[in-house]
């Protein structure tokens, strides 16, 4: 197959700017923080063009390949993916909608972070690759990386929901249930890196996943035909997406593609586990780890984020802000938003709605501003409570209770 063009110049290190080369394996910068994928922005913007873009037949992220690090197209792996849809929520605001990532393969967007980490460790010729995961993650690892033909090793949290446990078994990942939070996955990770050999593919431990969430943002601009909302409410875990986001933004207002004001960047946790909301009422940089962290919403139980100094970063020059719902309030939003708009969120989505609505009670927002909520997985994969009556086939139906 052709060779495709990838514009990446080199990788620098998030905190210090020190330049890496590419082409070769990376975990974190010599500092120990992430690294950023950086592009020849004028040679991608030659290139490529929106009009070219928009003739393009291919659906998913991989329609962005300019904006993306993998050199050889046949080193791309695909399931299927799909531009996700912005599902208005009239009801509730005019212009609100939901960004439903659960219609990705996998049911989530970690597919698209996974995909890019999976193609690169394809292209760089990384044999077996493992991760810590509160679920969805996992699930998109062993999933592209089976489909690449790439080994992986997988720790939950022994609480992780049974369905994702078994999905991620199913992709073909020996998965392990851990007596801990994903922060004590993650120590064993990266013991295993030396005594087994693979690679450590967590959250902001590798550069490409971040580029792989990038492509939500520049989806989203491009599915409003080159123009942001006025604010983005992101459910914050590792922060991978509202960063690669933040990235995304500033690549296409280089080139640009954008113009006008940036969306405010709203960081949404769970007030069982906001590490990133302290941070950010505390003015400082960088997150404490959060002790005995509880929420309903897996995928933002993380106590401590790698990245949590580029979170912040984005949500302050963004004029955004952090913001903690209870999980009364999700589950509440969860149900409401479902019975009344038919749209089933997950958890961390409905944790959006939930400081959507809370943002408009205390005046930061309008019910009318143009705001876009991230589903970033389908509702389906999580507990549900039952509800259902029951009938007696063979007994006496009460109709009358049913008009
Ligand atoms: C992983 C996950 C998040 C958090 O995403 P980050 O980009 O790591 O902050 C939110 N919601 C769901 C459903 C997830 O699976």
């Amino acid at each position: 197959m052709s060779h495709t063009q990838t514009f990446v110049t080199h990788l620098e290190c998030s905190a210090t700017g020190k330049r890496y080369e590419a082409d070769r394996v990376h975990g974190l910068s010599e500092a120990g923080k992430p690294l950023l994928v950086r592009y020849d922005l004028d040679a991608l913007a030659k290139a490529v063009s929106k009009e070219t873009l928009a003739t393009r037949q291919e659906g998913g992220f991989w329609r962005y390949a300019e904006f993306l690090p993998v050199r050889r197209a046949e080193n791309r792996v695909a399931l299927g993916e799909v531009m996700t849809p912005l599902v208005p929520l009239p009801r509730f605001g005019a212009k609100l909608s939901a960004k439903d990532e659960g219609r990705l393969p996998t049911g989530s967007f970690k597919a698209r972070g996974l995909a890019l980490a999976v193609a690169m460790a394809k292209e760089l010729g990384l044999r077996h690759l493992a991760m810590p995961t509160n679920g969805n993650a996992g699930a998109a690892l062993a999933a592209y990386a089976s489909r690449a033909g790439i080994r992986t090793t997988v720790f939950c949290p022994a609480d992780t929901p049974e369905i994702n446990v078994r999905e991620i078994a199913l992709q073909g990942a020996d998965v392990y249930r851990v007596n801990g939070l994903i922060n004590d996955c993650g120590k064993i990770v990266g013991q295993g890196k030396d005594k087994v050999g693979w690679f450590d593919t967590s959250t902001l431990k590798e550069p490409y996943r971040i580029e792989g969430k990038k492509t939500m943002g520049i989806e989203l601009a491009e599915q409003l035909g080159w123009r942001l909302p006025k604010a983005i409410f992101y459910p914050t875990g590792g922060g991978t997406g509202l960063i690669g986001m933040w990235k995304a933004f500033h690549e296409l207002r280089a080139i640009g593609w954008l113009t006008g004001e940036m969306p405010k960047m709203i960081a949404v946790q769970a007030s069982g586990c906001a590490p990133i909301v302290k941070a950010w009422q505390d003015g400082v940089d960088h997150a404490e780890l959060w002790q005995d962290a509880h929420t309903v919403a897996a995928g933002i139980r993380v106590p401590a984020a790698i990245g949590d100094f580029l979170i912040l970063d984005a949500v302050r020059q963004s004029g955004g802000w952090a913001t903690a719902v209870p999980d009364e309030a999700i589950v509440d939003a969860r149900d409401r938003v479902a019975r009344e708009e038919g749209m089933l969120l997950c958890p961390e989505g409905a944790a959006t709605f939930a400081a959507w609505e809370k943002a408009v009670a205390d005046g930061l927002l309008s019910a009318d501003d143009e705001a876009v909520l991230f589903n970033c997985a389908t509702g389906l994969k999580y507990p549900m409570p039952d509800k259902a009556g029951s009938v007696d086939k063979d007994g006496t139906v009460d109709f009358a209770a049913m008009a």
